[in-house]
């Protein structure tokens, strides 16, 4: 896997406008042309005007992973920090599986993990079961959380930090009127005083980050641009707990044209249900009927289980056009930083989220300058050089595995072997593209190769069969 060479990433390509030093960035159309030569990139930090009487102000749009460490970061950075969510007992709906260097990283508390998964079955299209996992070493896992019980931690760690937690409703904001000028937020604010009702408030801020995911209005006030999505469906499902006890530290994923023409279903394990889902980019009205499929093929497992939630969700396909502008800048999926093929965007939420706010830190000296686009590009910078290769990695497994069902038997039946498991759970737990054992790199190529000429020798066979 590691071996695949990797020679442009067009998802993460920098954008024209990815590239101006726009001091101001709405509405778009007044964007400066952008520089001849990157040469003439601003340099911030200690050039950058000194903030008098007070701190760099920052507001955080958005109260999920990315928002709420990015919150953290800032307020203990030193910067006066506010962090908008719109519902603060939201679900996001998600499947909640997080890799193991999260927890540490992120020091979260073992409690607010429902469950430790260290058995995986990858599931195939004529339902052959391959059971990986056997690779993990005794401290391994994947966590399965909530996302209710994720996101609301994280916020009140932000809050304890020191950040100011506004229940509000972002709506907009105004541009600058010159390079140190405040961006000024329009919110409907919700609390005691305004009861459900709310009320039109402002806040004016120096830097913005947003974390507003998926749907973001930051996005939008940015001209960032659209993405590709994908539509997930997921329902919690209570079963009974003799049922239960099957998916203790297990969880499935099933792929097949029938639980998805581009992604895979999932059966994920919570503190008292399973999570069941699936998800598609290319067939979105679909998406109930492969649902239904997935619960169908998981049929004897969940007998007896009772829908307690039904959610669904966009899920971004490769990153915005442009991520940033002025001293605004989009983390987690605002920004569009989930993975292909494996659907996952926990960790890097939480992970940009945490670099972009270091870049202010740093860039204002703990709050003490103002600063530009330039610092926060740097943020950017280091996040492209940092995850470049797994992004393009999943991009191409997905094109090639999970093309036909022919395709996927190959990958199920390639996932059996040892080394493929321990490479996939060691990119996955620690979220590093693990340099291979040329050998074992040969070995995997070869049997690979093996893999899909069967598939499309079976596909073949299967074409004739329909004519
Ligand atoms: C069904 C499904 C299953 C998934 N399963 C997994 C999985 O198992 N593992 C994994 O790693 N990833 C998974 N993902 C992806 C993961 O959920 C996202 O990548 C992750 O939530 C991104 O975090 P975020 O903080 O960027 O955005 P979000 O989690 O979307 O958080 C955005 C926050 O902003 C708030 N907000 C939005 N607009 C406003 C506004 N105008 N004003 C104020 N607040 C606002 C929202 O209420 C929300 O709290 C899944 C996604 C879906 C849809």
């Amino acid at each position: 896997m590691a071996s695949i060479s990797l020679k442009t990433f067009v998802g993460l390509r920098q954008s024209s406008s990815d590239t101006y030093n726009s001091g101001h960035v709405f509405p778009v159309k007044h964007l400066p042309a952008q520089p001849a030569s990157r040469g003439l990139r601003i340099v911030a930090g200690k050039f950058s005007p000194k903030v008098t009487g007070r701190n760099l102000r920052v507001a955080v749009v958005g109260g999920g992973p990315a928002g709420g460490s990015a919150a953290e970061t800032l307020a203990k950075g030193g910067i006066e920090t506010f962090l908008i969510e719109r519902k603060l007992d939201n679900c996001k709906p998600c499947g909640g599986a997080i890799p193991l260097c999260m927890v540490g990283e992120f020091d979260l508390p073992l409690d607010i993990i429902d469950r430790r998964v260290t058995k995986m079955k990858m599931i195939s299209p004529s339902n052959v079961a391959v059971d990986i996992g056997q690779t993990l070493k005794p401290h391994e896992y994947i966590g399965m959380v909530r996302r209710e019980v994720l996101d609301s931690y994280l916020r009140e760690r932000a809050s304890a930090s020191g950040a100011t937690v506004i229940n509000g409703l972002f709506l907009k904001m105004d541009a600058p009127k010159g390079a140190t000028a405040p961006y000024v937020l329009h919110y409907t604010g919700y609390d005691s005083k305004t009861g459900g009702v709310g009320e039109r408030r402002t806040l004016e801020v120096d830097a913005v980050i947003g974390a507003d995911g998926a749907n973001s209005r930051v996005a939008k006030f940015i001209g960032a641009g659209d993405y590709d999505y994908a539509i997930a469906f997921q329902e919690r499902i209570k079963i009974p707990d003799d049922k239960m006890v099957y998916y203790e530290n297990l969880a499935e994923m099933y792929v097949g044209d029938d639980v998805s023409p581009d992604f895979y279903g999932w059966v994920f394990p919570k503190c008292d249900h399973v999570a069941v889902g699936t998800g598609t980019v290319t067939h979105k009205s679909d998406i109930k009927k492969f649902q239904l499929a997935t619960r169908l093929r998981a049929k004897e497992k969940i007998l007896g289980g009772k829908i307690i939630r039904v959610e669904a969700h966009p899920i971004p396909e490769h990153p915005r056009p442009r991520r940033l502008a002025g001293r605004v800048a989009l983390v987690g999926d605002a920004a569009g930083y989930v993975t292909k093929c494996s659907g996952e965007g926990i960790y890097f939420a939480a992970k940009s989220g945490r670099m972009c706010a270091e870049a202010i830190v740093e860039g204002s000296e703990n709050g003490k300058r103002m600063v530009d686009e330039g610092d926060l590009r740097k943020y950017l910078e280091k996040w492209d050089k940092t995850y470049w290769p797994t992004y393009k990695v999943l991009d191409v497994l997905q094109k090639v595995f999970y093309r036909s069902n022919p395709a996927r038997e190959a990958f199920v039946e390639m996932c059996a072997d040892e080394y493929v498991q321990k490479m996939t759970f060691d990119s996955y737990l620690y979220k590093k593209v693990v340099p291979g054992n040329p050998l074992e790199d040969l070995k995997l190529a070869v049997n690979t190769i093996g893999s899909l000429v069967r598939a499309n020798a079976l596909r073949r066979e299967m074409d004739k069969m329909s004519v």
